[in-house]
């Protein structure tokens, strides 16, 4: 079969090494965009869970990336400046230039091709059996057959971007900042010795407040340095492609469409505070790739059993996504709770977690929890 896949983010990369790896008979290519070692962002979490996931599809991929992984068991909360520790549970932090680096090894090394500093537009005829729209969130294939695939694209209320520090943060932590009759927030974690990501998210209220609505990118960046200093370890935040956006909810009520079909952040985008849109993207290669080893030549079978197997999987968790989402565009609400029934109400906003399960995962944050309650 020949193969076409349209951007070398997670999903596309690994679709490629999987399907490659599988069966060398295939032509896969991957066409990218970007130069090679040029991508946005910095790093990106992934829990312990995902890093299974990823060994299911190969388990050489799993060992490739645990020695570049930062790990930590523990979550610390902040607000009201007092610091929460949340116990148990293992996230690893990695940068995306590292994942993405060892991913591309992984598909050349399979006999993937590589196709750098190449755009690929909706009108571009591409001699292919199946083509693989791994183009991201603004996916430009899937906005031009966004009738065919039932796309709908929804922008959220909150305001984020996407930074960098170099500060070694020693967990993975969420600090909240009241302003004005909003909020911030920043979700800052270490990927690599003495660098981490600092992504920060201000409401409505807050981006109204600060002005920053009236403020250039650069201007945007002094502020929430100045805002956050005292997190930063004084420390300056580095952009790369650092522009502060609404982030866009992406869905499609069909996954093909003739030999086209959406994988990763084109088909369906994670909000980053259930911070699985990297183990998302992975998954439904990994799913793509065993729908077509099941049914072989049965292109059209493969694409239907796909569906069929991961939508109910994105359907639990976009449902998961929708109650954090809420939850962070009323963040206000929530300032005036006391730092122990803040972080209880953020834990168990998804309705994924319970107190029960808390028991049994974080004993001894729930220890101090009902001691403080008792108190
Ligand atoms: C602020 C922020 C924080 C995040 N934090 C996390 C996190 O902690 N954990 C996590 O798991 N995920 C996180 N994510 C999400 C994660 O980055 C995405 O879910 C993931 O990258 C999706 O992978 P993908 O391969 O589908 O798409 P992408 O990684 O977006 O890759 C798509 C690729 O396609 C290329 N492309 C686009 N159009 C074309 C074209 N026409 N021709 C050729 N190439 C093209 C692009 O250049 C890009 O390289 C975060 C995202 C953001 C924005």
């Amino acid at each position: 079969m020949k193969i076409d896949i349209l951007g070398a983010g997670p999903a596309g990369l690994f679709f490629a090494a999987l399907i490659k790896r599988a069966d060398p008979n295939h032509t896969v290519r991957v066409f990218e965009q970007n130069a090679e070692g040029v991508t946005f962002g910095f790093g990106v979490v992934l829990s312990g869970r995902a890093m299974s996931f990823l060994a299911e599809g190969d388990p050489d991929i799993a060992s490739r990336i645990a020695p570049s992984a930062q790990n930590w068991s523990d979550q610390h909360i902040v607000h009201r400046r007092e610091t929460i520790v949340i116990d148990g549970g293992m996230l690893s932090g990695l940068g995306r230039v590292t994942l993405l680096s060892i991913l591309q090894d992984f598909a050349r090394s399979a006999g993937v091709e590589l196709l750098f500093s190449q755009r690929i537009n909706p009108d571009a005829h591409l001699d292919c059996d199946l083509l693989v729209a791994a183009d991201g969130a603004n996916s430009a294939f899937r906005d031009a057959h966004a009738d065919a695939f039932g796309t709908r694209v929804t922008d959220l209320q909150n305001y984020y971007a996407w930074y960098g520090v170099e500060h070694p943060y020693s967990s993975h932590t969420l600090t909240f900042q009241p302003y004005g009759d909003g909020a911030f927030c920043a979700h800052h974690y270490r990927y690599q010795p003495g660098m981490s990501t600092f992504v920060a998210e201000a409401d409505p209220a807050a981006w109204r407040a600060a002005e920053l609505y009236a403020m250039d990118n650069e201007e945007r960046r002094a502020f929430t340095e100045k805002l956050f200093a005292d997190r930063l370890g004084h420390k300056p935040l580095i952009s790369n492609r650092s522009f502060w956006r609404r982030w866009r909810l992406v869905t499609n009520d069909r996954w093909s469409h003739g030999n086209i079909v959406l994988i990763g952040d084109a088909l369906r985008t994670a909000h980053p505070s259930i911070g699985s849109g990297t183990r998302l993207a992975m998954e439904d290669s990994i799913g793509l790739w065993r729908a077509l080893r099941e049914k072989g030549s049965d292109l059209a079978g493969a694409l239907t059993a796909f569906e069929a197997e991961r939508k109910p999987i994105r359907e639990r968790l976009n449902n998961a996504a929708v109650a954090s989402i809420n939850w962070y565009e009323d963040m206000a609400a929530r300032m005036k709770l006391a730092p122990y029934d803040f972080v209880m109400d953020y834990l168990l906003r998804t309705g994924v977690m319970t107190e029960a399960r808390l028991e049994r995962e974080s004993p001894d944050f729930m220890r101090r929890y009902r001691a403080w309650k008792a108190s």
